[in-house]
């Protein structure tokens, strides 16, 4: 089965060619993050435009590098929530005109889910297994029972922890998003300011990451008030060290009320190498035996190439959508 799938959720323009859910025959990603980063985040207005402009290019290149044509595609998948109304909408109307002009089934794809299933080009999937989807918009424990069913165990009650990185990188003086630089920071500096771990001690699975952010920029702003100079290194690793603390507390918490084989982490903040290491070490520390899956980074952030993955779950199952489809910008699970 091959698949052409679309996301256009945010900041990224994105068209795949994905062959039976686990191979890529073409990921094209137009990314506008330098359109954005002189307004510090995301402008819908600019992001509906570029997308707009990109997604015919997308779908040519992504269609020229997987050497396919029309007639080989069997199915049309697209993101329709989360996310800005906007952009949403423009990856909607290409693949409802794709699906329209060549008679394909139409797919829509929770982007969440999508994410998830980034991990599906990675390993083989084994149910149930346990997901913590750390994003730029999004912090979840989500426990897979099957193939495409999603339960949510836990959420952040305020911020993301993705939102999180790029406000406190803005303190510090680094382009939208921040995530990367924090982390690389992070890797040379010293947790030494003892930022708040919110909700560790609490018996649940929810997350809440606002306090440490306040906490950091509190920190922050004293520190300029009385001109003393903070190490931005030792900054970011004390912010890093909570995020990790409270991520690794609840991921375990969960575990051992669904003891699972495998343990997904999906999203842009999967990309951190600091996350990755600390899970694992928690891992080994436990002697569990359960396989860690980290998306590559390629995929951690918004692509198309995961929205054709649970797209082929969605096809398998006879999950179509009609030409009436909208876009619904809070979904969740
Ligand atoms: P959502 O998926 O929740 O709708 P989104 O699509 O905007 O939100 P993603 O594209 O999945 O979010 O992830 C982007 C986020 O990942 C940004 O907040 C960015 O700072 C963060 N990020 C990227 N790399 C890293 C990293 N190495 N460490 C921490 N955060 C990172
Ligand atoms: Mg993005
Ligand atoms: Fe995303």
């Amino acid at each position: 089965t091959l698949i052409m799938s679309f996301e256009s959720s945010c900041d990224e323009t994105s068209v795949a060619i994905i062959k039976n859910g686990k191979e890529i025959l073409s990921n094209i990603i137009a990314t506008q993050i330098k359109s954005h980063q002189r307004f510090g985040g995301v402008v819908p207005e600019v992001a509906s435009r570029h997308h707009v402009e990109e997604i015919t290019r997308c779908i040519e290149l992504a269609m020229d590098e997987a050497a396919v044509t029309y007639d080989d595609i069997d199915a049309v998948a697209v993101t329709y929530g989360p996310g800005l109304v906007g952009s949403l909408l423009i990856g909607i109307m290409a693949a409802k005109t794709v699906a329209f002009a060549h008679n394909l089934p139409l797919i829509k794809v929770n982007h969440l889910a999508g994410h998830i299933y980034s991990a599906n080009f990675v390993t083989d999937l084994q149910y149930p297994f346990m997901a913590l989807l750390v994003s730029g918009g999004h912090t979840e424990l989500v426990l897979v029972t099957a193939p495409g069913e999603f339960h949510t165990l836990g959420d952040t009650r305020d911020d993301a922890v993705g939102e999180a990185y790029d406000k406190i990188g803005r303190v510090l003086g680094i382009n939208y998003p921040a995530g990367k630089q924090v982390d690389q920071m992070a890797a040379v500096g010293n947790d030494v300011f003892n930022f708040p771990r919110a909700m560790v001690q609490e018996d649940n699975l929810d997350f809440s990451f606002s306090g440490l952010k306040s906490a950091f920029i509190n920190r922050v702003h004293h520190a300029d008030q009385v001109h003393e100079d903070l190490s931005k290194d030792d900054l970011a690793a004390s912010f890093q060290g909570a995020v990790l603390d409270i991520l690794s507390n609840k991921t375990f918490r969960a575990l051992k009320q669904h003891p699972v084989s495998q343990l997904v982490v999906a999203g842009g903040v999967a990309a951190n190498q600091g996350l990755r290491k600390r899970l694992k070490e928690e891992i080994e520390k436990r002697n569990m035996d359960m396989e860690l899956v980290f998306p590559p980074l390629r995929l951690c952030g918004d692509n198309a190439a995961m929205i054709g993955a649970i797209a082929q779950i969605q096809y398998e199952k006879g999950d179509f959508a009609d030409l009436s489809l909208n876009s619904d910008p809070s979904l969740d699970f």
